[in-house]
């Protein structure tokens, strides 16, 4: 069995919506709920988040983004520029927590204390982009700890697989132009679900030319085409990128169950994802994954999914 750490901090329920909203704490709560009921939780090692720096931040973010999130959440606003990303007075804070969950799974796998991390985390990152939070997004987790193990452990080759049904649209354009950090998204196809990008053709620029993969999938595609894709697409970036570590940008909304989408993965299909990164990361990185938890909004499949992930990133 790995030694897998589990991030996690009740806190993280204090970011709530006025208002009925599919990202919501019960969410989270469910998760830890089934995770502890299962004895799932027992076999993991348990990780505090802590508050990252504003330095961990502005790696990725904007000070004036951070300030203007600071603010609207300090005057009481309920929205933040879109009307589906919402706020509470609590929500700048628990984003910084959020971000520093993701921060201190990476922290304990790049020590080597842990194989693998699971970061059960909200709010959700992979929409926020440099100046600007959307898609139930405020800070960008999975982008402030790969920078972080960048900045903090010189590791020089981060891989990033985002299989949230959404595109990872702000991880995309953070590292667009940057080649240390390869960008691997699956999702539904960007003319049928928000927010509209995830191309085949976004491959990304300049320098970071290559190093973005998008893989656009149509309404009803599920666990067959899923594993043609990472076979066919992702196990082959992986071997020519020689990353150091693999992030998951580990979202559940591809479910056939989940309301938000229509992609047909099943529990199942989970498993095969989790198997087939790990084992990418046996042969090229010493097995050491980060996942960061995304969507996931239908309670019943979300937390079976997740049990499944978390089971085949301890190997049982
Ligand atoms: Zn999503």
């Amino acid at each position: 069995m790995n030694r897998v750490g589990f991030v996690y901090h009740s806190d993280y329920l204090l970011h709530a919506a006025p208002f009925d909203h599919p990202e919501s704490p019960s969410r989270l709560l469910a998760i830890v709920e089934h995770l502890s009921s299962n004895g799932i939780a027992d076999r993991m090692i348990p990780i505090e988040p802590v508050y990252p720096g504003e330095s961990d931040i502005l790696r990725v973010h904007d000070p004036e983004y951070l300030r203007k999130l600071e603010a609207a959440c300090r005057r009481g606003d309920t929205t933040l520029d879109a009307e589906d990303t919402y706020l509470c007075r609590n929500s700048y804070t628990i984003a910084l927590l959020s971000a520093g969950g993701a921060i201190a799974g990476a922290e304990a796998v790049a020590t080597g204390m842990v194989r693998r991390a699971f970061c059960a985390v909200r709010p959700p990152g992979h929409h926020a982009d440099r100046h600007t939070g959307m898609g139930f997004c405020l800070l960008n987790n999975v982008a402030v700890a790969a920078r972080y193990l960048q900045a903090k452990h010189g590791i020089s080759r981060v891989f990033i697989v985002d299989w949230d049904v959404h595109h990872g649209n702000g991880t995309q354009s953070i590292f667009l132009e940057d080649p240390s950090v390869f960008f691997f998204s699956i999702h539904e196809h960007p003319s049928f679900l928000y927010p509209g990008t995830g191309r085949r053709w976004e491959t990304g620029k300049g320098a970071g030319e290559g190093t973005t993969i998008n893989a656009p999938m149509s309404p009803g595609t599920g666990d067959e085409e899923y594993r043609l894709a990472f076979e066919q697409m992702l196990q082959p970036a992986v071997e020519r990128f020689r990353p150091e570590i693999i992030m998951i940008s580990a979202g559940f909304d591809a479910h056939r169950e989940d309301p938000l989408a229509d992609i047909e993965v099943t529990t199942e299909g989970y498993r095969f994802m989790t198997r087939f990164v790990c084992e990418l990361a046996e042969r090229h990185c010493g097995g050491k994954v980060v996942s960061v938890l995304e969507g996931g909004y239908e309670i019943p499949s979300l937390v079976a999914s997740v049990a499944i992930h978390v089971q085949e990133l301890l190997g049982t």
